[in-house]
């Protein structure tokens, strides 16, 4: 890997198109796929008929870091924050996978109890509950106002978004932490330089900085085209994420390949030289380097499978339709935004999607393809022909509990290979 020359401040990205790797500064980036012009994709409509923006996805390569990103840098005011209805504590399986963060610190490091966690993006503070079972004290950051849901639940959250002025606030008057986590964060945030001097300057010298983020070997194994969308910038491989710590002396000693979000990879730093590198860092390096050979099979095969998939998905729904019958969405992540407008799948293709009684998208419509989403006791009424599971990585526990609650309709699950059941 080359030490390209790029001066950190770089890492501070600015809105419109991005001309070069977003960490390592190469120039010659490999495009992979082309995923149209799309909305954002958490920028849910009131009404249908709503104004809205689109943006280039481009989804690239770095062949000197391993970073897959994408070149446009969404205007931040364009992106609804203040409004961003997603909250992490809803689903089950998510809950424990986000407890398990401190099972494995708590496992791995030793600390001593009240020693201070702080987790930036906190959301609504289900990952900060974990570590306060082990007598950590814990503080949250979240911009959003999911931030009072969480202080309601007793978990003390700050709201604001995390920068050097932030930072040196929560040091002054709550003292170092010794672990510091942020999930899917590092991903989504346009100024990661301000992230990350902010979390050197509220970490202990030797506290640990915990983050975990989608993985790109499992987003290209398992042909996740729908988790490509405009607030989710970068796509990490170990080799990107070693890259970008070196240029802030910080050093990734231990990482584990875990199953959130469809495959994610959960990395420990430390201030350079205060732990020992681990093997399992080595053992993935290697990995990655069979992995993204020069053949660059791999990502070839990634495209030649996503036009696949949304030329079959695309094929059953019209049999469907063709026959009048009733083509319904189960879940509306955020992820679902660039797959439905990706496919082109509207609401001529499908009727509603279908959303849990307390998902705070009720009743409105999704970007781009305006397609209206609805509790889904209408769909166990209408009990349709098909339906599509959205929220493809959690289809087992969804199917359950829908076929608890009466819904006796196929299901199709449209990735990594499109079944139905
Ligand atoms: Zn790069």
């Amino acid at each position: 890997m080359k030490n390209l020359s790029i001066n950190k401040n770089n890492h501070n990205l600015k809105s419109g198109h991005i001309k070069k790797c977003q960490i390592c500064g190469n120039k010659k980036l490999m495009k992979i796929i082309d995923l149209g012009n799309q909305p954002p994709c958490d920028s849910i409509l009131d009404k249908k008929n709503q104004r809205e923006f689109k943006y280039p996805l481009n989804f690239l390569f770095c062949k000197n870091c391993f970073l897959g990103q994408i070149d446009y840098v969404v205007p931040p005011k364009k992106l609804f924050f203040k409004k961003y209805p997603y909250r992490s504590g809803i689903t089950k399986t998510l809950v424990e996978k986000l407890y398990s963060t401190s099972e494995m610190a708590k496992k791995k490091l030793k600390f001593s109890s009240n020693s201070l966690c702080i987790d930036i993006g906190s959301n609504d503070g289900t990952l900060l509950k974990g570590f306060k079972r082990f007598n950590f004290k814990v503080l949250g950051i979240e911009p959003t106002n999911i931030a009072k849901i969480a202080n309601e639940d007793g978990i003390e959250t700050i709201q604001a978004f995390f920068d050097i002025l932030i930072a040196k606030k929560i040091r002054l008057s709550y003292g170092p932490a010794k672990v510091v986590t942020a999930t899917n964060v590092f991903a989504h945030v346009p100024n990661l330089c301000s992230l990350i001097e902010g979390i050197k300057i509220i970490i202990d010298q030797k506290g640990v900085f915990i983050s975990e983020s989608h993985y790109l070997v499992d987003l290209i194994k398992t042909v996740q085209y729908d988790s490509i969308y405009h607030e989710h910038l970068k796509y990490y491989s170990l080799h990107s994420l070693i890259q970008l710590f070196k240029y802030y002396d910080l050093e990734v000693f231990d990482v584990e390949l875990i199953k959130n979000y469809g495959g994610s990879i959960r990395v420990y730093t430390g201030n350079k030289g205060e732990y020992r590198i681990k093997k399992s860092v080595t053992d993935c390096l290697n990995q990655e380097k069979k992995f993204f050979d020069k053949s660059n099979q791999r990502l070839n095969d990634f495209r030649k499978n996503v036009v696949a998939n949304r030329k079959e998905i695309v094929n059953i729904i019209d049999r469907y339709k063709s026959k009048g019958k009733k083509v319904v969405g189960i879940g509306c992540p955020g992820r679902c935004s660039t797959f439905l407008n990706y496919c082109e799948i509207n609401s001529e293709k499908i009727d509603y999607i279908a959303e849990q009684k307390t998902s705070l998208k009720l009743n409105k419509f999704l970007p781009g393809m305006k397609i209206p989403i609805i509790d889904e006791k209408v769909m166990l009424n209408d009990q349709p022909e098909l339906t599509i599971i959205l929220s493809w990585h959690y289809h087992k526990e969804i199917i359950k509990i829908l076929r608890k609650k009466g819904l006796k309709s196929k299901v199709l699950i449209p990735l990594p290979k499109i079944k139905i059941i």
